[in-house]
C-alpha cells in the first residue's frame, strides 16, 4: 500500500481543505521532506483570496528530510534524517538567469509564465505535493535546500526566507555599512526583516515607518533593534528624517509597503543626494502628479528588489543559528494543520487580531 500524508488543499478562493494524499514515490534525484513548520507569506495570502486552480499553498518551510534518492542525496549533501530549510524556486538551472546566480528570475520558476515553484503549483502538476501546509513535501530535483542546524527554534528558522530577502535587499543590494542611516518604509515581515539586516549589516541609523494601525508592529521594530519609529498617520516623515539626522536624511530608503503610491514618493523625499531608493512591493496601480525631476536632481539610484540569492538564504541561516536577535517575538500565532485556513485569513487580517508572523506546524 502507498504511504499518505495529510495537508491542506486552497480548493477555492477564500477556501481550504484537509485531504489525504498519497506519498510519491522516491526518484533517485528526488525526495520528500517532512514538513516541521512553515512561515505564512503575504504572497501565500494573495493566493488564497484570487485562486485560480487547487493547489497547497505554503512555502516559507523547514523541514527534516524523510526520504531521499541516491543522486539526491550526494548533490544536495543532505541525508534522511536532516533539518533544513526550503527556498520557493524551482529553476531550471540552465537559463541566463539561472547561469548568472539570479535564479529566482528564471522563467521556469515563475507561476505568471507556467513555471512551478513551492506553495503557487497546482495540484494538476505531478505529484502535487508542492506546498508546506502539508505533513510532508515533494523535493523536486532543483530544489533549493539549506541545512538548517537543530537547536534553531521552529518559529525562529521559519523566519529565514523573510530575512534572506532583508540581507538581499539590505546587505547584498543597498549595500549597508557601518554608518548608514537606513529608512524602511512598512513594518510587516519583510521591512522587520530590512531592520534586523540593516542593523545586523552594521547600520548606525535605523528607521522604520508605518501607519496608526501598525503601532504594534512599530514597537515590535523598537524591540529587534530599530532606533527609531516613525507613525506617519500622525507624523510628518520628511521633517522627522530631517530632524533624526541634523539634515543629512538617509542613504538608503526602502519601501515594502502594500498599497498605496504615497510611500514611493515619500521614500524619494527622505533619500540623500547620490542616495538609493529600493522598491520591494507591487502597487497594482499608475502614478498620478509624479514629478519625476526629483530623481534627476538629487542623482537618486532606484532599483526593483524581488526575492533572494542562495547566498543571502545563507547569511539569514547563519543570523537566526546564532540566536542573537529574539526573533521568536516575532510569532504571533501558530496553527495545526486543520486551522490552515484560519491561518491565512489572520495573517491577511480577517481572521484573529494583531497578526505578525503567522506559522503552521502540521504534525501539532
Ligand atoms: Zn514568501
Ligand atoms: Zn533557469
Amino acid at each position: 500500500m502507498r504511504e499518505k500524508t495529510w495537508t491542506a488543499v486552497a480548493t477555492n478562493v477564500k477556501l481550504t481543505e484537509i485531504q489525504e494524499l498519497n506519498l510519491p514515490h522516491v526518484e533517485p534525484d528526488a525526495g520528500i521532506l517532512k514538513v516541521e513548520i512553515v512561515g505564512v507569506c503575504g504572497t501565500d495570502v494573495s493566493y488564497y483570496r484570487s485562486l485560480k486552480e487547487p493547489m497547497i499553498l505554503g512555502h516559507h518551510v523547514v523541514g527534516h528530510i524523510y526520504k531521499i534518492g541516491e543522486q539526491a542525496s550526494k548533490r544536495w549533501g543532505v541525508k534522511e534524517g536532516e533539518r533544513v530549510v526550503m527556498e520557493e524556486y524551482i529553476p531550471c538551472g540552465q537559463c541566463e538567469s539561472c547561469r548568472s546566480g539570479f535564479y529566482r528570475l528564471c522563467p521556469d520558476t515563475n507561476p505568471k509564465l507556467g513555471g512551478i515553484r513551492y506553495g503557487a503549483t497546482p495540484m494538476s502538476v505531478d505529484p502535487a505535493l508542492f506546498g508546506g501546509f502539508s505533513q510532508h513535501m515533494y523535493l523536486h530535483p532543483n530544489a533549493v535546500i539549506h541545512k538548517l542546524p537543530e537547536h534553531v527554534e521552529a518559529v525562529e528558522a521559519a523566519l529565514t526566507l523573510p530575512l534572506s530577502n532583508g540581507f538581499e535587499w539590505m546587505r547584498i543590494i543597498g549595500n549597508v555599512g557601518p554608518g548608514d542611516v537606513v529608512v524602511i518604509q512598512g513594518p510587516g515581515q519583510q521591512g522587520l526583516a530590512c531592520a534586523l539586516a540593516a542593523k545586523a549589516a552594521g547600520a548606525e541609523t535605523v528607521i522604520v515607518t508605518g501607519r496608526s494601525s501598525s503601532q504594534k508592529r512599530l514597537e515590535l521594530a523598537s524591540k529587534l533593534g530599530a532606533d527609531y519609529t516613525i507613525n506617519v498617520s500622525k507624523e510628518d516623515l520628511v521633517k522627522r528624517v530631517v530632524e533624526i539626522t541634523s539634515g543629512k536624511m538617509a542613504d538608503l530608503v526602502i519601501d515594502v509597503t502594500s498599497g498605496g503610491t504615497d510611500p514611493v514618493i515619500s521614500s524619494l523625499q527622505v533619500a540623500k543626494t547620490r542616495g538609493t531608493v529600493l522598491l520591494g512591493a507591487l502597487k497594482h496601480q499608475l502614478f498620478n502628479d509624479f514629478d519625476l525631476d526629483i530623481i534627476y536632481n538629487k542623482s537618486l539610484i532606484i532599483k526593483g528588489v524581488r526575492g533572494h540569492s542562495y547566498e543571502s538564504v545563507q547569511m539569514a541561516v547563519e543570523f537566526v543559528a546564532s540566536g542573537k536577535f529574539p526573533l521568536a517575538i516575532m510569532n504571533s500565532h501558530n496553527y495545526k494543520l486543520s486551522d490552515t485556513d484560519l491561518a491565512l485569513r489572520t495573517a491577511g487580517g480577517e481572521g484573529e487580531p494583531s497578526p505578525l508572523l503567522v506559522t503552521v506546524s502540521p504534525w501539532l
